[in-house]
């Protein structure tokens, strides 16, 4: 979310939004947060004070949610080199800030409920309606619509595509925009050859550890009467720190992949960061589903958010199906790319140096 003054404009022609697999006519107001912070040194200028979505800190979502390893989490990060960032959205992420979250009351936010867009007037939303391709004038040269299951519907100004990361390119490619020989093989008229529709894919990875408390019930305890079940703990999720690291690796994998040297350059910046770390009081990520939710174990996540300019690593390709609901194809295996694994690898290695033995540190990175 980009911060914002949190004032009002308004658009004065229809839009056409489609969101999960609905659509809105709309005409609506882009107004931006309300952030809700404890922390005294938050700048104003930078945030929001009277937008429709709010962003709140652990600390002032709920004057209970007091969680028992603050400091002591608090104390591994630092152990990690990490130093205390007052505010984490001042424009610069690296140390370790409370974690902020859009949730309000206790619930997550979706943004078609923060706007309100069901009490719209000028809004129409088709549920379970979903786009099959995109329709263009008879150039071919500007989209004037849509066709989905419903039927065609047209556009009296724009149309604007937002099925997400991997369904937007899609759509694209259903509709005869992307790489020409690609659609050429899957018998689909070609309106705009356009190779990178459906590459470029970034992700973020990540890392779970889990680690099991001395001190039971430090942890989330979903069951009733345990020490964190009461309903100020469930106003977000159980974590108070997030942590970002630059990884002076990252940079020299990137330039062994190709990467030019503008990129590496910016990734060799001492505020980039590519590897985000946090802990989690309850077992989280893929491999939870080990453990009971008892309040004895926690998990610590390092993610990947190696997003930079301008580099040309083979990405994942979206393959244009017959049917827009069919599962898409993902090829070339990005995942293996070191340079991916460097923020991952390294991050991964300041927890474990900073909350295990050197003996085992070992045995635990030959695993990895
Ligand atoms: C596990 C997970 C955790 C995440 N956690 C965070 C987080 O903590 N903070 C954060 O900022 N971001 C988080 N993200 C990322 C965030 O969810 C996405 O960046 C964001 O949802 C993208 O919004 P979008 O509108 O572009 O796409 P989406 O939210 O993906 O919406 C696209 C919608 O289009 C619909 N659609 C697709 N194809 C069609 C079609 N042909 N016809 C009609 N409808 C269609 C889909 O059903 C979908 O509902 C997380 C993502 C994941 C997967």
């Amino acid at each position: 979310m980009s911060p914002g003054d949190g004032k009002v404009c308004s658009h004065t022609s229809s839009r056409f939004v489609f969101l999960p697999t609905q659509f809105f006519f709309c005409l609506f107001p882009l107004q931006t947060e309300t952030f809700i912070s404890c922390n005294e040194t938050v700048n104003p200028a930078l945030l929001g004070t009277s937008g429709p979505i709010s962003t709140v800190g652990i600390k002032a979502s709920h004057v209970n949610r007091q969680y028992p390893l603050r400091k002591e989490t608090s104390a591994l990060l630092e152990n990690m080199g990490c130093a205390l960032n007052p505010d984490g959205n001042s424009g610069s992420v690296k140390g370790y800030s409370e974690l902020v979250e859009n949730w309000k009351n206790g619930a997550r936010q979706p943004a078609s409920v923060a706007y309100e867009v069901a009490q719209c007037k000028n809004v129409t939303i088709l549920t379970s309606t979903l786009v099959h391709k995109i329709l263009f004038d008879t150039s071919n040269t500007k989209a004037i619509g849509v066709q989905t299951s419903a039927g065609a519907f047209y556009a009296s100004k724009e149309t604007i595509i937002c099925a997400g990361a991997y369904r937007s390119p899609q759509l694209l490619l259903l509709s005869g925009i992307g790489s020409a020989s690609t659609l050429a093989q899957r018998g689909i008229p070609l309106v705009l050859d356009l190779p990178d529709v459906g590459k470029n894919l970034h992700d973020h990875m990540a890392v779970p550890l889990y680690w099991k408390l001395k001190e039971q019930g430090n942890a989330m305890d979903v069951n009733p009467g345990g020490k964190l079940s009461a309903p100020q703990f469930y106003f977000g999720l159980p974590c108070d720190w997030i942590a970002f690291e630059h990884i002076p690796a990252v940079p020299t994998t990137a330039k062994s992949e190709g990467a030019d040297v503008v990129s590496v350059r910016h990734l060799s910046h001492p505020e980039r960061c590519p590897a985000e770390i946090f802990f989690a009081y309850v077992p989280a990520g893929p491999g939870s589903m080990k453990y009971k939710q008892d309040g004895q174990m926690i998990s610590s996540m390092v993610l990947a958010n190696p997003t930079l300019w301008l580099i040309d690593i083979p990405l994942m390709a979206h393959i244009a199906h017959s049917h827009p609901s069919n599962p898409l194809v993902l090829v070339d295996n990005t995942f293996l790319s070191p340079y991916y694994f460097s923020p991952l690898l390294q991050g991964a290695d300041i927890v474990m140096g900073a909350t295990i033995l050197p003996a085992h540190h070992a045995a635990y990175a030959k695993k990895l």
